[in-house]
């Protein structure tokens, strides 16, 4: 009910507090001192109003500061990993040596999903043209649209888990409640009636599919905020992974290599999205 409210509160509030698990470092909670005395204080709102008391809390106690330090250590673990991991590629003949590395690249890309993610809530640098940078930079390495992943995003975080309204809960494969389940008909109603046992199937495809599919369809209908550079952004994702897969690695190895790593990629990304819902 809390986070319903949300609409009259800026960007910047709601999308910290959303984003608070990436936040929680231990070195932040340490850095707020002492965690709760703010219950203490009088607040200055409205009674009754309790998202602005909670919103209030949250400020006092110092979680909607920027983390610069926090973020500079992510991307220097991430885009370290990265290149370790395509020198490996590079380095080694074996395919399951190759198969192993598929598995820390998934877990590098869904890092990385996690930092666009942040990016796009405005959350590591106070300039929203900084973190479009990074948006643009961790759609080029994961293959997104940018701008179709920050609208479905900002309007999941209004409605969350809100059927019809929240368009994480609007999938054709999936059904939310009961008269959700009842509504699907042919091949989607067989699905929704085992979707518990299809479900890490499904994860599975979220890196090949459900990251890529709904978002070039929304760069041929809407408009995106960088109409040049997105679409030059997924063809340079294209041609660059394929490229680099395909120059490294012998084709079979490279067509294995892919499906482990873009599997792999989906289940991590998907197993920390879908329970945060
Ligand atoms: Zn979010």
């Amino acid at each position: 009910m809390l986070l319903r409210n949300r609409t009259d509160l800026s960007a910047e509030a709601v999308d910290t507090l959303t984003g608070a698990d990436q936040q929680a470092s231990p070195s932040s909670a340490a850095s707020i001192a002492p965690p709760f005395t703010a219950l203490e204080e009088p607040l200055q709102v409205a009674a009754g109003d309790e998202y602005a008391q909670l919103r209030q809390l949250v400020k006092q106690a110092g979680l909607l500061e920027k983390q610069p330090a926090y973020y500079a250590r992510k991307f220097v673990l991430t885009l370290t990993m990265l290149a370790a991991g395509l020198a490996f590629l590079a380095l080694v003949d074996n395919i399951w040596l190759q198969l192993v590395d598929a598995v820390l690249l998934a877990a590098v890309f869904a890092q990385m999903a996690f930092l666009g993610h942040d990016a796009g809530h405005r959350q590591i640098f106070r300039s929203a043209r900084r973190n479009d940078i990074v948006g643009l930079g961790m759609a080029l390495f994961l293959g997104m649209v940018r701008t179709w992943w920050v609208d479905k995003h900002n309007r999941h975080h209004s409605f969350p888990n809100e059927l019809g309204k929240d368009p994480d809960v609007d999938i054709p494969v999936l059904a939310f409640d009961e008269k959700d389940a009842l509504r699907k008909k042919g091949l989607f109603r067989i699905i929704v009636k085992y979707q518990a046992y299809l479900f890490i199937v499904m994860l599975s495809m979220e890196g090949f599919v459900g990251l890529r599919l709904a978002g070039i369809q929304y760069m041929f209908r809407k408009k995106l905020k960088y109409p040049v550079a997105e679409p030059l952004i997924m063809i340079a994702h294209f041609a660059a992974y394929l490229g680099l897969v395909f120059y490294l690695l012998s084709p079979w190895h490279a067509a294995i290599f892919i499906v482990v790593h873009q599997v792999l990629f989906g289940i991590y990304m998907g197993a920390v999205f879908a329970p945060n819902h």
